[in-house]
């Protein structure tokens, strides 16, 4: 596992200065890793466009096979990919290994993309022109990212940008800046030049405002919460940047009387505990119909009941710790003030016997829209159950939010599939189903969550510009 962190900008010993990586399961520190600083910064920009003319210039075959050794290399090293990724994030090592594969598939995806950024001839208003459209590289482009998934935002990002022929600065977050390192260490081997894309570390303002005030910068892709997303588009206003902007949620998670319960259960799994229930597509509403709400309620309750709490690194675990004691405040309060304003606690409700960050896989029933939880991100293993009586109340519910990146319906009718899928003012909605993120979808939100899509067909026309040659065939 060492072998893939063999960077000089990683250390095993003490360092004055550095960022020290903690392990949330023992609070151990794992490594400390240098924050580089802006005039740094400023010399890494330079160079990165220097690299980014240079790999321009290659056809777009070579660009897809060193992004498909890439993808190779991530499959081959896939159990210690994931064992760092366990060991500075907390979440289970099975999860680790799912992210290892989703982050290796978008790799793959824009290798096969990459000889693809085709252009159009347009039908001309006259016979003696052509009117020719290319899409071309941006150029310098920076990506910022979360810890919720170490290396899959990377690799969504890094990517398509250099399938489209840009180069990428990478400023990872604080908290799990190693996979970045192991990520782009496995670049480095499949081909990609070390100027090319490049790992840093440090204040996160500093670097932020570099990226934003460079002009050579093109392009910046930000995956976390709105707060700094609304910051970086004011900030990179002055050099009129290309954004991408992947932030917060606060999905709706509807069950009707007529779904399928045992298909809903385990939806209501896969998208509100996964991570601990620290991921921007988890379920943060559950809303049930009355019907069904009794009985679905204890359903619930009694499949959360077996989720096994513990260290990631056990093959068994499914649910680690939070990612710090301030995401614990945070389901507390959110369990606090609904329990104040009346909902009934069906199962956890409080930090785990286990100790420092982790929390009891919770389930509070009676829910309603004046609680904290109906409106933020509870961003923890807390699953409110709220209850709805018709359609047209439940969609009102579920739009009543700044937010709109996924959301989540579950019935058998057809007719309601459609109507209600049609209604969520969402970027994306499952259908009977908890798993919605895949490589080949359009990935993003609309309202506070955000600006842009990633993966599938559109991803790589966030790192690119159209050109339109006018071409006079006249003598
Ligand atoms: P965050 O605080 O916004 O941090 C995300 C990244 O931004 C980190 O690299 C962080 O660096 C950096 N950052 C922090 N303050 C900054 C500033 N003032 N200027 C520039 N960069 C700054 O978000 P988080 O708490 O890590 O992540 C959780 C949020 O991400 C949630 O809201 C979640 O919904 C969202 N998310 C969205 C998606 C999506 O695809 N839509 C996916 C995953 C997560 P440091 O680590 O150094 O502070």
């Amino acid at each position: 596992m060492k072998e893939l962190l063999k960077h000089k900008d990683i250390s095993f010993e003490k360092v004055e200065n550095a960022i020290a990586v903690t392990n949330p399961y023992n609070l151990e520190v794992l490594a400390y890793v240098k924050k580089t600083s802006v005039s740094e910064l400023e010399e890494i920009i330079k160079s990165s466009q220097i690299a980014q003319k240079n790999w321009r210039e290659k056809t777009a075959l070579q660009r897809a096979d060193i992004l498909y050794k890439w993808y190779e290399l991530m499959k081959k090293h896939k159990e210690s990919l994931a064992k760092i990724m366990t060991l500075e994030q907390g979440k289970s090592i099975n999860e680790a290994r799912g992210e290892v594969d989703y982050s290796a598939s978008f790799i793959r995806w824009f290798a096969e993309e990459a000889r693809r950024v085709d252009g159009d001839i347009l039908t001309s208003v006259r016979n003696d022109q052509k009117l020719l459209v290319t899409k071309e590289p941006i150029g310098v482009t920076a990506a910022i990212t979360p810890w919720n998934f170490p290396s899959a935002m990377i690799s969504r990002k890094a990517a398509p940008a250099l399938a489209a022929g840009c180069s990428m600065i990478l400023k990872p977050a604080s908290q799990t800046p190693l996979s970045a390192y192991a990520l782009a260490n496995l670049a480095y081997e499949a081909g990609v030049d070390e100027n090319l894309f490049v790992v840093i570390n440090g204040s996160a303002s500093q670097i932020s405002k570099c990226f934003c005030d460079s002009k050579i910068v093109k392009k910046i892709s930000f995956t976390g919460s709105t707060e700094v997303g609304m910051l970086l588009y004011e900030q990179s206003a002055k050099t009129m940047k290309k954004l991408s902007l992947e932030l917060g949620g606060n999905a709706p998670f509807i069950v009707f009387d007529d779904a399928n319960l045992d298909k809903a259960v385990d939806g209501i799994l896969a998208s509100k505990f996964r991570n601990s229930g620290q991921t921007c597509v988890c379920a943060n509403r559950i809303y049930v119909q009355e019907g069904i709400y009794d009985k679905f309620s204890q359903m619930i309750a009694k499949a959360v009941a077996k989720l096994e709490v513990g260290d990631g690194l056990k093959e068994s675990t499914k649910q680690g710790p939070l990612i710090d004691e301030k995401a614990v405040l945070k389901v507390e309060e959110h369990i606090k003030d609904a329990l104040n304003k009346g909902a009934k606690c069906l199962l956890g409700g409080k930090t785990h016997k286990l100790g420092g960050t982790f929390f009891e896989p919770t389930v509070l029933q009676d829910v309603t829209q004046d609680m904290l939880v109906a409106q933020e991100e509870t961003f923890g293993p807390l699953c409110p159950i709220f209850k709805f009586q018709t359609d047209e109340e439940v969609v009102e519910f579920a739009n009543n939010t700044d937010f709109g990146l996924a959301s989540y319906i579950f019935t058998t009718s057809v007719s309601r599939q459609f109507k209600i899928s049609q209604a969520l003012e969402y970027g994306m909605v499952g259908v009977n189903t908890g798993a919605i993120s895949n490589e080949v979808a359009p990935f993003g939100g609309v309202k506070f969550s955000g600006l842009g899509r990633e993966g599938s067909k559109y991803g790589i026309d966030e790192y690119t510009q159209l050109k339109y040659t006018c071409l006079d065939i006249g003598e």
